[in-house]
């Protein structure tokens, strides 16, 4: 109740405004999804659905929150990027996280028939999240950077470990042969003993996936002369992209964090 005797333990909440002009990152990632996957007989090492599920469930978090304006993922993981002014819910981490956490965990399990129509869902999955702090671009684009690194080191030694337990090899002997190996050598294990060019691997798996909006025109409809009338509308887009943290993507995207 406003204005209550107890209105005072308000003063209690703690205090977790991301101060202007941090940018406001908030990653979700599945938990034990590594359980979650082997339950719902996802592919390996790469299940395109649920890849595309995820990505389905990003494009609804940016139509949710237009603050929103660029969001990274791949695997179980996706992150949002805030417009660098936003005033969403006074910049409050708890309460923009705890958002962004409960809408992606529900709109996954809504989802979750349109891709996989003939399985069901075993039991809830849910997401943790975080909330990261960029104090200028650069920090951004280094955090991109860091999470594509991952999404192609995780990707390439998946690839392997599931190529080789595919050629007979257990989990375990599969890992021992993995260990310690390099980048280089991951690509000429795949190349020579499995026939495989990783770079010719779909580019939603070895790149992850970018989700943003654009404006775009579209006819609303015709004035009575017969002129179309014209009007922009956000549309979502998903891009595949070498190198999201780099100049050349941001030179072409750079709108988005105004
Ligand atoms: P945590 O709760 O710590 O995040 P986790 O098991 O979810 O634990 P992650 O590092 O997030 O660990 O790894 C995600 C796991 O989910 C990996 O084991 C990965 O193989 C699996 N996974 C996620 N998405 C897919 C997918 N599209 N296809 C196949 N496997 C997937
Ligand atoms: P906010 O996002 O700020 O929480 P809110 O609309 O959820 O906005 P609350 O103060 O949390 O605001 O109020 C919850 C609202 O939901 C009230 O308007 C209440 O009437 C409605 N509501 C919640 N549970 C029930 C219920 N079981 N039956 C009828 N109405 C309910
Ligand atoms: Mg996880
Ligand atoms: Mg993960
Ligand atoms: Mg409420």
């Amino acid at each position: 109740m406003a204005n209550s005797k107890y209105e005072y333990v308000k003063s209690f909440e703690a205090n977790d405004e991301v101060m202007f002009p941090n940018l406001i990152v908030v990653r979700i990632d599945g938990r034990d999804f590594r359980r979650f996957s082997e339950v719902h007989e996802f592919e390996r090492p790469n299940d395109e659905k649920a890849l595309n599920l995820m990505n389905a469930c990003a494009i609804s978090v940016l139509e949710e929150y237009p603050d929103i304006v660029f969001s990274y993922g791949f695997s179980d993981e996706y992150s949002f990027v805030f417009k660098k002014t936003t005033k969403f819910y006074q910049r409050r981490a708890s309460k923009i996280l705890s958002l962004i956490v409960s809408f992606f965990s529900s709109i996954y399990a809504t989802k979750w028939k349109e891709f996989f129509p003939m399985k069901d869902m075993r039991y809830p999955p849910t997401f943790n999240g975080r909330v990261i702090c960029c104090a200028t671009i650069e920090v951004l684009q280094e955090y991109l950077a860091w999470r594509q690194n991952d999404c192609h080191a995780n990707n390439q030694y998946n690839t392997c470990l599931w190529k080789l337990v595919e050629s007979g090899k257990t989990e375990k002997e599969a890992q021992e042969i993995l260990k310690g190996t390099q980048k280089q050598e991951k690509n000429e294990l795949l190349f020579q003993e499995f026939g495989v060019n990783y770079k010719k691997l779909p580019e939603m798996f070895r790149q992850g996936s970018c989700v943003f909006m654009t404006q775009e025109e579209d006819i609303a409809k015709y004035s009575e002369n017969g002129t179309p009338v014209k009007r922009l509308r956000r549309k979502a887009r998903i891009l595949h992209s070498e190198n999201i943290a780099g100049r050349s993507f941001w030179n072409v995207h750079q709108n988005l964090l105004k």
